[in-house]
């Protein structure tokens, strides 16, 4: 047996707790990895306080991210003692997940420790960052430049956002940090935003079209943020929506898109193939500071997750968390 956090459902509602849970309840998969270390996602606070169906089997136990070493591997890519990162591919949703000192995964969802980073570091980053990653490779790939105007960052203060403030600053941007939380406003810029903008005023149904204010976005909390951050983009510039902490609707025009040859990016970071990951995570490795990596990084005992969770869908943390298992 183990100790995990797990989720059970009966008639009247989700109960989670932790305690040991049977290794022969394991799920199917190739690859037995010992985990040291997992983190918090917005995610996994849905999961956690049941407020959105994210746990699609019961028992559950929560947790996207892992970090940890290989016990116990029949796929030829893997052996014991290799120290492994998985990120996703329903893990937490629906295959047992990472808030537990022992997973059964398939080995094809497993990436190698990137080089240059700890374990518990690449769980600093986490999905998270990664998506962050995904974001602003998103919007390279558009042909989207940091000579071409600023780019703004929703919801900065959370995991997400200060992944994506401390990249887009190092890769030469004016950053432009969105928050309802204007005490931060000397974390923001230690992560290198430029500018602070209050969230209310990205509140709010807006008009279709509003002054041009940025070239590019990285956009956590979707609903009329994102709707107003569309309709503030510049000629030929895009946004790269990945969350929905505001909200999962978008009442927005077409405006933006046919006046201004504006486009909206979709990002998605639980099933992106594994040659994207691994381009996201070698470029993590290699330009995301690791001091601005400590600065927004508070670590915590498994025993305190259940509390975080509550905390991250109140939009109550900042920056990331990484979760202690060993
Ligand atoms: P987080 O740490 O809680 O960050 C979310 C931030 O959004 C909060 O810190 C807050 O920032 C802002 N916010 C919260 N509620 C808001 C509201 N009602 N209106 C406006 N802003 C609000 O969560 P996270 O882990 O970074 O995740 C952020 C979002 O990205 C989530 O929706 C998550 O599901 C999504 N996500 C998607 C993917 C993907 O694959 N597409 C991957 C990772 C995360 P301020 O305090 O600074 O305002």
């Amino acid at each position: 047996t183990f100790r995990a956090v797990v989720i059970d459902k009966n008639e009247s509602g989700q109960n989670v707790g932790i305690r040991t849970f049977d290794e022969t309840d394991l799920m199917d998969g190739d690859v037995t990895v010992r985990v040291s270390h997992s983190t918090l996602n917005y995610k996994d606070g849905l999961a956690i306080t049941g407020k959105a169906p994210v746990v699609r089997r019961f028992p559950m136990i929560p947790g996207v991210d892992l970090a940890g070493v290989v016990e116990a591997s029949s796929n030829p890519e893997f052996k014991s003692g290799d120290a492994v990162v998985l990120n996703g591919w329903g893990l937490g949703e629906t295959h047992l997940g990472a808030y537990a000192e022992k997973v059964r995964v398939k080995g094809d969802w497993l990436i190698p420790l990137p080089q240059g980073l700890s374990a518990e570091q690449a769980m600093a980053v986490g999905t998270a960052g990664y998506t962050a990653m995904l974001c602003l490779m998103a919007l390279e790939r558009h042909g989207l430049r940091p000579d071409q105007g600023p780019a703004i960052v929703t919801g900065a203060v959370g995991g997400v956002g200060s992944v994506a403030v401390a990249l887009l600053a190092n890769a030469g941007w004016h950053v432009i940090a969105s928050t309802g939380r204007p005490k931060e406003a000397d974390y923001l810029k230690g992560l290198g935003a430029a500018e602070i903008l209050d969230r209310s005023e990205l509140a709010g149904s807006g008009r279709p079209l509003a002054k041009e204010r940025w070239a590019a976005g990285i956009d956590t909390v979707g609903s009329t943020t994102l709707a107003n951050l569309l309709s503030m983009t510049k000629y030929g510039g895009a946004i790269a929506a990945c969350g929905l902490a505001g909200g999962m609707d978008l009442t927005a025009t077409v405006a933006p898109f046919i006046l201004r040859n504006v486009a909206l990016l979709g990002v998605d970071s639980v099933m992106a193939p594994k040659a994207l990951r691994m381009e996201a995570w070698n470029r993590i490795a290699r330009e995301l500071d690791h001091d601005k990596l400590a600065a927004m990084t508070t670590v915590i005992p498994l025993d305190q997750v259940l509390e975080a969770g509550r905390e991250i869908v109140e939009g109550r943390i900042k920056g990331r968390v990484v979760v202690q298992i060993a």
